[in-house]
């Protein structure tokens, strides 16, 4: 069943039944069917009805915004941010598609070939909650510039997000057998890979949906892209404005009420600064203390996505704390709704749960470290790769650093955060493949070699 819950109060406001077997086949053949007249249109068609999408997401940047502040409790403005990044993701994939598909002459022993870049076919995506419509716009943008059609399953609690993309593209001019919105369930996922007409999949989503996801495309041998969790470091190595580097923490963790897969969520911090900066992180998280509505944009502490959520977070928290961890500030849901008082944890150690985790929620967790060989390290020792920050006052250890850390991705001075143009993914338990930027295009591509 799909359902809009408001998590700021935990009222059902919509029911929608899963789509039938029927229905996910009569999806199946429409994205198949479109495909043929989808790829042999120019690549030029194809951008300008990608960039017709950025200029409807900016258009309806309110709505969309509403819908996810309703659906899964985004504050409005960060709903409005997030629409933000998906228009430069369409305008991006619009502006640079025909460049990025353009044929790649070469010399080769004994002549010349090309390498032509074209689509593979329909392909299935299965989207989160956590950013409804960035998340889409990922997936979604650099493969219909490519010429892949697209079947999409969206998070469960997301329905009014799904059908709000589902019509910006239909507006934009994208043909009703190129992307076609599912209410499939999880259960429907098995046969949709197993269809010889579905060519690959991506999925962002939890480490246990991409078990299951890869396992069925692996006996289906489909491509797949897995975008999941992460427990990012963020290296404090010295800085000139201790407070800064605080702010920058505290903004960067509690941003969409710390449900970001590639938020830091452990910060390692050398020991010289470690007793100040847990001092500063603990009064600075106090701003996230009081709970409200997500659709006032005053509100700083809005509700996790839903009730399920907030309770799972707290769980991990508590665990935590009866393992050792200590609690220096919040750790208690607050009722109704969904809501979780901003966290800090110190003294997690290796034999806590919490050390190795992914906590998708407002807690931070404090690490003191002697050195930088031991910054790093810690840093390290973790199942997840997606990625990381440093900051530093001297750019020179700070890339030394970056380039020892082991993750898709690392930010120095800046804690996280997502652009259209830079290639995003991890390694390890955070998947596998890249999106955005000229990489994501790249993973549904045919690269043909065609020998001259
Ligand atoms: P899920 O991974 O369950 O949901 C993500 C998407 O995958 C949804 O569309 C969901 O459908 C679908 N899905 C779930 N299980 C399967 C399956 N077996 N086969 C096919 N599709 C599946 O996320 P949760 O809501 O359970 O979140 C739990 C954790 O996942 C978080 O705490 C966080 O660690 C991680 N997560 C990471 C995200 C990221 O950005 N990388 C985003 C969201 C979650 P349905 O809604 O119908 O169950």
């Amino acid at each position: 069943m799909y359902a809009v819950t408001n998590p700021a109060t935990g009222e059902l406001i919509e029911e929608i039944p899963n789509s039938t077997d029927e229905e996910v086949q009569a999806a199946i053949a429409r994205v198949h069917s479109g495909y043929g007249a989808w790829r042999r249109r120019s690549v030029e068609d194809r951008a300008a009805i990608v960039k017709r999408a950025a200029e409807l997401f900016a258009e309806r940047a309110d709505e969309l915004a509403a819908i996810m502040t309703l659906e899964m409790g985004k504050r409005i403005n960060e709903g409005r941010g997030e629409v933000g990044i998906v228009v430069d993701i369409f305008t991006y994939y619009a502006a640079n598609g025909p460049q990025l598909l353009a044929d790649e002459p070469m010399a080769i022993k004994g002549g010349e070939a090309v390498i032509t870049k074209g689509p593979i076919g329909p392909l299935l995506g299965i989207m989160p909650w956590n950013f409804p419509c960035y998340q889409v716009a990922r997936f979604v943008a650099p493969n219909l510039v490519l010429g892949n059609t697209i079947l999409l399953k969206h998070a469960s609690i997301c329905p009014r997000s799904a059908a709000a993309i589902e019509s910006v593209l239909r507006d934009a001019g994208v043909p009703d057998d190129v992307y076609v919105n599912t209410f499939a369930s999880s259960s429907q996922i098995p046969a949709i890979l197993a269809d010889p007409r579905i060519q690959g999949v991506s999925l962002t989503g939890s480490e246990q949906a991409g078990i299951s996801v890869a396992a069925e495309a692996g006996r289906n041998l489909k491509k797949t892209v897995l975008e999941l969790g992460g427990s990012d470091p963020l290296i404090v190595l010295d800085t000139d404005d201790l407070e800064e580097t605080v702010k920058a923490t505290a903004t960067a963790r509690m941003r969409n009420c710390g449900q970001s897969c590639n938020a830091p969520k452990r910060m390692i911090v050398l020991a010289d600064l470690y007793d100040d900066f847990v001092v500063g992180l603990t009064k600075r998280v106090a701003d996230f203390y009081l709970p409200g509505d997500p659709a006032d944009p005053e509100t700083k502490l809005p509700p996790l996505a839903s009730i399920a959520a907030a309770d799972e977070v707290a769980e991990q928290v508590e665990r935590a704390v009866r393992q050792g961890a200590v609690l220096r500030t919040g750790g208690n849901r607050i009722e109704p709704g969904a809501y979780l008082e901003a966290t800090v944890l110190t003294d997690v150690t290796p034999e806590m749960d919490a050390y190795y985790e992914e906590i998708f929620g407002p807690v931070v967790i404090v690490f003191k470290a002697e050195t930088e060989e031991e910054a790093i390290a810690i840093a390290n020792d973790s199942p997840f790769g997606l990625g990381a920050s440093v900051f530093g006052t001297d750019p020179e250890r700070n890339a030394r650093v970056a380039r020892q850390i082991e993750s898709g991705m690392v930010y120095l001075n800046s804690a996280g955060g997502s652009q259209a143009d830079l290639p995003f993914g991890g390694i390890k338990r955070s998947g596998m493949g890249r999106e955005l930027g000229a990489a994501g295009i790249e993973e549904f591509m045919n690269k043909k070699s065609i020998r001259l």
